[in-house]
């Protein structure tokens, strides 16, 4: 994915930045502990489309 676009993107609902997570193509807000999913590498920004990850997940 554009590292560019990963500079400007952040977390809808906290506007954090978020982790992106190459193997998984997720990226992860730590604050809300969502996982954001990106789809032919498209981010899909969306809490509805989250996934909620583990804090163990958060390292
Ligand atoms: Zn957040």
């Amino acid at each position: 994915m554009d590292h560019n676009l990963l500079d400007i993107l952040v977390c809808p609902l906290c506007k954090g930045e978020l982790l992106y997570k190459k193997d998984a193509q997720e990226l992860i807000c730590r604050f809300d502990k969502l996982a954001y999913p990106i789809r032919d590498d498209i981010p899909v920004m969306l809490e509805e489309e989250a996934r909620k990850v583990a804090a163990e997940e958060l390292d």
